[in-house]
């Protein structure tokens, strides 16, 4: 500690604060008030990642041992009914996803791990 910036010590008692992130923030943190002085959101690269995916893979079934909601969300994320999911595993096609890190981790996450992907920059 050789700055004594306003930043350095909290405010109120004048401790040293200490450099803290916990969930999504992140900033300096006062032990002693037990409060934060200066608090900025956090969001981790793949939530910045400006980059969008193609996601390619196919299925050989319906994702095993899954319940109905999941199955809605498929659907959902890949806006694809339940008759055109059927229909493309049943004839072996790609199913082609488009998105950002996020979608495309929160699909595989669906999807679980039996599921070969091919993953490319847009
Ligand atoms: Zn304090």
């Amino acid at each position: 500690m050789n700055d004594d910036s306003l930043f350095t010590k909290c405010y109120k008692c004048q401790n040293p604060v200490e450099i803290k992130r916990q969930d999504r923030l992140s900033g300096l943190y006062c032990s002693f008030c037990d409060e934060w002085i200066v608090v900025t959101s956090y969001f981790s690269a793949i939530e910045t990642d400006p980059n969008q995916y193609i996601l390619t893979f196919q299925l050989t079934t319906l994702p095993p041992k899954q319940t109905l909601k999941t199955l809605k969300t498929l659907s959902h994320k890949l806006e694809l009914n339940y008759i055109a999911i059927k229909n493309k595993i049943d004839k072996k096609q790609d199913f082609i996803f488009k998105g950002n890190a996020m979608k495309v981790l929160e699909l595989v996450e669906i999807l679980g791990n039996n599921v070969d992907f091919n993953l490319k920059v847009q």
